[in-house]
């Protein structure tokens, strides 16, 4: 039996890791199980699966967790510190997909015991890759992509020499702003940026895909989970999310992996790595879909693009200040202090105010470092964001 945990169980990702769970009965112990404040989903999942444990994020719900687990002889416990501890509960495969940068800290824990991390969270290779990757490589520990452009680039370089690749292509749906002017998209609302055209996802993710800031923490994922070069990344709009990446190798050849909208097929992929097993998703009929399209990305409309790029050369703990003033634009809009258009801006300021002093230079030596980082930037956003001074 292999010992798994999901951190994250009660999102969009954590609900259909427990649904490929459950398709391959006795083949599981559920070790820890997390979530957030739906306190009755979660001692909902912990009691279907006889979970060891299950973990509110939330210190304050830790009551109302044990008396919804009462009888079942599941352990209750609550906070971050709690959520850490589960992550260091003996597992062979844990699934990273509570959402930001909150899930740094249980991804590292558990690749410290070794585990098989398979990686929704890619907030933790944006603030914390070449910390994160060097940790796998000690412990001898494995990191999988649940991102589907990274698990398609993954597949797509089953058995092929990493020195080969000439270029890494990832799609982008183009998100619901995707043929929208300038002036519709800075008066779009919650509701609107959080209707993805193809995807159902959580909606913090959602409204990235929107913004494309999603595509820009992709394409550091990209960068740090492959070790290809930034000038050999490239982001093409793809209405359709058919095509989900495509690799180019230096005799032109190009490699694309195709499958319908669903996460579950990259989170079966990594369950089940290095074999393939049955997916319960929809099988493509190509002749029906008829067609394909393809576009790139406009950089007037969707700045988010190069931020990623300025953030990459940056280097040192730029991915860290990215990630973190991106969830704090994000939280002004999803507060309603700041309109669609002026995340972006209000990162890009964050990230020149970093760089005057807050050593935005020094290297992800330490989780210590990168959280550190973490908070400072959030602090220099909400300065930011106070002074006015930046749109
Ligand atoms: P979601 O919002 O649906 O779920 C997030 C989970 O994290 C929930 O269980 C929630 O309770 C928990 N959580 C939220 N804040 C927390 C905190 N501060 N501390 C501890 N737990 C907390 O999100 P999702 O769409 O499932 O995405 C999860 C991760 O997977 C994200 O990093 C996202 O970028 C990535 N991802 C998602 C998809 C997708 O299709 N949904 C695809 C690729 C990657
Ligand atoms: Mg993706």
């Amino acid at each position: 039996m292999r010992r798994v945990s999901v951190f994250g169980a009660t999102g969009s990702i954590g609900v259909n890791t427990l649904d490929m769970l459950a398709r391959q009965p006795g083949e599981f112990d559920i070790v820890a199980l997390s979530g957030g404040a739906n306190i009755a989903l979660l001692a909902e999942q912990a009691r279907a699966t006889g979970a060891e444990i299950a973990v509110t994020a939330h210190a304050d719900r830790l009551a109302e967790l044990r008396a919804a687990l009462a009888g079942s002889g599941v352990a209750a416990a609550a906070g971050p510190g709690a959520l850490i501890e589960a992550a260091e509960r003996p597992a062979d495969w844990v699934m990273s997909a509570i959402v930001g940068a909150a899930g740094l800290a249980p991804g590292f824990r558990a690749l410290r015991q070794g585990a098989t991390l398979a990686l929704a969270n890619k907030e933790s290779l944006v603030a914390a890759g070449p910390l994160l990757m060097a940790e796998a490589a000690r412990h001898g520990a494995t990191i999988l992509p649940v991102d589907s452009e990274h698990s398609a680039v993954f597949q797509a370089l089953i058995g092929e020499d990493i020195a080969a690749v000439e270029r890494v292509i990832i799609t982008a749906s183009g998100g619901p702003f995707r043929d929208w002017t300038s002036e519709r998209i800075s008066a779009a609302t919650i509701a609107q940026a959080v209707a993805h055209p193809n995807w159902d996802m959580g909606a913090r993710i959602s409204i990235d895909s929107a913004s494309l800031f999603n595509k820009a923490l992709e394409v550091i994922e990209t960068r740090e989970y492959f070790g290809v070069d930034p000038a050999q990344i490239e982001v093409l709009v793809h209405p359709q999310s058919i095509v989900h990446a495509l690799v180019g190798f230096n005799d032109g050849a190009l490699m694309a992996h195709l499958g319908p909208a669903d996460m579950r097929h990259a989170i079966g992929f990594a369950l089940n790595w290095p074999a393939r097993r049955p997916a319960p998703v929809e099988r493509l009929d190509l002749a029906r879909l008829a067609r394909l399209d393809f576009a790139a990305p406009d950089p007037a409309r969707f700045p988010a693009l190069r931020l990623a790029r300025e953030v990459m050369a940056a280097g040192g703990l730029a991915g860290a200040a990215f990630n973190a003033a991106k969830e704090t634009a994000l939280d002004a809009f999803l507060d309603g202090r700041i309109g669609f258009s002026a995340m972006a801006p209000l990162v890009e300021a964050t990230l020149a105010r970093l760089a005057r002093g807050d050593g935005l230079q020094n290297p992800p030596d330490t989780l210590d470092v990168v959280l550190a980082m973490d908070h400072v930037a959030r602090v220099r956003a909400g300065e930011v964001l106070a002074g006015g001074t930046w749109q």
